[in-house]
């Protein structure tokens, strides 16, 4: 069996160091990487099962042709090289018929990595497609709200969490969504009711309409106040 030192493939902002125990070509298991500081030695709930998908029968190994009306589900596999001969045969007849601001270029980060993120963006410029601000039509809604409220400014530094008197979860799932963010908040002391200031430094207060059984707004919550009571 070998191990190997993987990044996690969703687009997520944890960016987890994993690493990845392979034996006879497959993976076996998955575990964050304990000399990554952020992913701390543990993966997501989703992620540790991640060779479920890598090996998954159900898998996607060709392009898909549509054979059938849209929504209909009704595809056949075809090779890479009939896929791209398709796709720049229509593209270059676009092209011809109304210039290229008439193809939307739209992508996004995938693994947040160069290769995919950037590369693609690169040959939309050179085709001179037209744009979204941040590629896709719901990142751009979220990069307008967020300028307009908060200015051009990117985040804040994840770790510095500990640092914080205050920590308001607005509308996020932290322990379905940020779950090394919420460990780091919770190993330096601040997943207390935010009521009880006096119990040390800060607090976490979750602002989650999500009310389903596994809403960690409402989990935390109960949680949080369980442990208060217990004087822990
Ligand atoms: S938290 Fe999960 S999805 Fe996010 S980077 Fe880490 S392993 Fe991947």
């Amino acid at each position: 069996m070998s191990k190997v030192r993987v990044v996690c493939a969703h687009d997520c902002p944890d960016m987890c160091s994993l690493i990845a125990e392979v034996e006879d070509g497959r993976v076996v298991r998955i575990q964050g990487d304990p000399d990554d500081a952020f992913t701390a030695g543990f993966a997501c709930a989703k992620v540790n099962r991640d060779m479920e998908t890598v090996h998954s029968p159900d898998r996607l190994r060709t392009p898909l042709r549509r054979t059938g009306p849209k929504a209909s589900g009704q595809f056949e596999p075809i090779g890479w090289d009939a896929a791209l001969d398709e796709i720049t045969t229509r593209w270059k007849a676009i092209i011809a018929e109304s210039g290229p601001e008439a193809i939307l270029g739209y992508a996004y980060s995938a693994h947040q990595g160069h290769m995919n993120r950037r590369l693609v963006s690169g040959l939309f410029h050179a085709l001179g497609t037209s744009r979204l601000q941040a590629g896709t039509v719901c990142d751009t809604c979220c990069e307008t709200a967020w300028d307009m409220t908060c200015g051009p400014v990117g985040g804040t530094d994840p770790e510095a969490v500990v640092h914080s008197d205050l920590v308001i979860a607005w509308g996020c799932d932290l322990m379905a969504v940020n779950i090394h963010f919420w460990a780091l908040r919770r190993a330096a002391g601040g997943d207390r009711p935010a009521a009880q200031p006096d119990r040390g430094a800060g607090g976490l207060a979750p602002a989650d309409p999500d009310r389903h059984g596994c809403g960690a707004g409402l989990w935390h919550r109960a949680c949080a106040a369980a442990r208060w009571v217990a004087g822990s």
